[in-house]
């Protein structure tokens, strides 16, 4: 049914007022604060209210290695959401914000897709309520207050060559990867090589999506690392004394921002730090808020389940106290005839052969998930060209694997094609099976944090490191940031360091080739594999097909 492009079903919304959303999970109008019609933050004093209320159940959407296309991770996530509601529960839906750098680059939003989409999706991939916006200026307001102490006479004594706080910018840009500052005269400061990323690499961001509530957000922004004095010692952001006027600037962001999708289920959409050297998950107040709120709150994790799903339980959920009750985990033909080597060029034509091969990989998710205790429901995500053949041999993989697996037409029929999937995900999760604990204990060290990750769920068999990397996590232990959990940043598209190599590989080698630490977020990033954190435009940027037309609604973005 739904071959209308995104942005047109989109547009045909019936939307409904956002306080009549709100209403659905108990906001009293007072408690939004609303950005237009469709749109609101939910209040600081309300969010506050709700503790000691009991929490709904928590179902996180994640997905087998995907193929560049991605495999409708958050298309399935708002079909789940309104297929609930269909059911008649209260459901509601956890999803990242969009970055607004990406839009202009490959054509595609992060709002859902088909019949399964979160409206307003324009806004919603654009400048949304402002969060980045306001995350960027917090950014960038520590970059300028660094420099300018530099200028006023260092009184922390920084060196100038080993300031790591860099400046952020949404928006895909290349030339800004690698700049020097300050030029132009003594007026101008000191000169010093630095950089942009991309304001979702930034660590205010992944901070953001930790924090527990303003202070706690305070506090870990003032933790930040921003520089190294000469004796190696490091200089924190709250030396600065940037911690509180950086607060100020978030106070609005860290409010999450309530919508709908086009059934009118409530969505969360809130906070969008990156996947790779950070978490990949929506705020944990949103989550938390929406657990208040509502009896099944459905989330989203990142890339696929080796490093969304493990960063979501043990970082997330570890550092917030969560409890996760069942995973969906979302496979498409597609994927897996491209897991069981299939080219891109092959996938239209009918395959059973290679989409047997590439349950291989389907499989090793199934297992690595239900090693974090976790119930797990494969949902094969509905394509156009899919063969009944091929369907029944996922159907019969997933059974020997001992689970099931629900076919989802939510892309063409919205929520109705995600009734059975609800009903299971509902029973299981409402069974109270799930006996979630993190991979590893605090107390590991970070080295064995690492081989841990790399051996139980990449199935590795071996993580390697020069020696200078091994020291540096032996001095972040010395100096009380051992009981970190890590952050795995590596490519989404294997269990194995290259991308190229798909389905189930084992005995591979994991390298980490640098470590960096995330002191205010709370992590420990483990760089394995070439990691990008300013995206540069592809040769033709969706840019320029982007424009108003006479309506003034947008063309080209979708
Ligand atoms: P992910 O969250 O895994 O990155 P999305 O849900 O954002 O993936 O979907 C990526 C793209 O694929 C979107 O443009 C979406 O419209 C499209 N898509 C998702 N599911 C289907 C489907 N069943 N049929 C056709 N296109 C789909
Ligand atoms: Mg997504």
């Amino acid at each position: 049914m739904a071959a209308k492009p995104d942005i047109e079903i989109a547009r045909e919304a019936d939307k409904r007022p956002i306080q009549e959303i709100g209403g659905k999970l108990g906001i009293p109008p007072e408690h939004l604060l609303p950005y237009g019609h469709d749109k609101a933050k939910v209040a600081q004093d309300f969010i506050a209210g709700l503790e000691g209320r009991k929490d709904g159940k928590l179902i996180l959407v994640t997905a087998i290695n995907p193929t560049p296309a991605g495999e409708g991770k958050t298309t399935t996530t708002v079909g789940l959401g309104d297929g609930l509601s269909r059911i008649g529960k209260t459901a509601a839906i956890c999803i990242r914000e969009a970055s607004l750098g990406p839009n202009f680059g490959m054509k595609g939003g992060a709002a859902g897709g088909g019949y399964a989409q979160i409206v307003p999706m324009e806004e919603m991939n654009l400048h949304f309520t402002g969060d980045f916006h306001a995350i960027t200026s917090a950014h960038n307001l520590l970059s300028a207050m660094i420099d300018n102490h530099i200028h006023w006479g260092n009184e922390q004594e920084i060196d100038l060559r080993r300031v790591v706080w860099r400046r952020v910018l949404d928006m895909n840009d290349r030339a800004l990867r690698h700049t020097v500052t300050s030029l132009g005269g003594v007026a101008n400061g000191f000169p010093r090589e630095t950089g942009f990323d991309i304001t979702v690499a930034s660590e205010v961001m992944a901070i953001l999506c930790l924090a527990d509530d303003l202070a706690d957000l305070q506090r870990r922004l003032g933790e930040m690392i921003v520089a190294y004095r000469r004796d190696k010692t490091p200089v924190f952001a709250r030396d600065i004394k940037a911690d509180g006027a950086m607060t100020v600037l978030l106070r609005d962001a860290m409010q999450p921002n309530l919508v709908q999708t086009l059934e009118h289920t409530p969505a969360f959409v809130h906070g969008g730090p990156f996947a790779n050297i950070a978490h990949g998950c929506n705020s944990v107040i949103a989550t938390r808020t929406a657990l208040k709120l509502a009896d099944y709150v459905v989330t989203e994790a990142g890339f696929g389940a080796d490093l969304g799903a493990e960063k979501f339980f043990d970082i997330k959920c570890r550092k917030a106290g969560l409890h996760p009750d069942c995973v969906v985990l979302v496979a498409t033909i597609r994927a897996l005839k491209m897991n069981g080597g299939l080219a891109k060029e092959e996938l239209s034509a009918e395959n059973v052969t290679a989409v047997r091969e590439g349950c291989a990989n389907l499989g090793r998710h199934i297992q690595n998930l239900k090693g974090f205790g976790v119930p797990v429901v494969v949902a094969i995500n509905h394509f156009t060209g899919d063969s009944e053949a091929e369907i029944a041999a996922v159907q019969t993989y997933v059974e020997g694997q001992g689970a099931e697996a629900h076919l989802c037409t939510h892309w063409a029929e919205g929520g109705k094609g995600t009734e059975a999937l609800a009903t299971r995900v509902a029973e299981i999760a409402d069974a109270g099976q799930s006996q979630f604990a993190p991979l590893y204990p605090d107390e590991m060290s970070l080295w064995h944090k690492i081989e841990c990750v790399a051996e139980r769920i990449y199935h590795a068999s071996e993580v390697t490191a020069d020696t200078r990397i091994r020291a540096q996590l032996e001095e972040w232990e010395a100096q009380g940031y051992g009981h970190l959990p890590v952050c795995m940043a590596k490519t989404q598209y294997s269990f194995s360091t290259d991308p190229g190599l798909r389905g189930a590989p084992e005995g591979h080698v994991v390298p980490v080739r640098e470590v960096r630490l995330s002191a205010g977020a709370g992590f420990v990033v483990a760089i394995c594999g070439d990691i990008m954190t300013m995206p540069g435009l592809p040769r033709r940027p969706a840019a320029e097909a982007i424009r108003l037309n006479a309506a003034g609604e947008v063309e080209g973005l979708f």
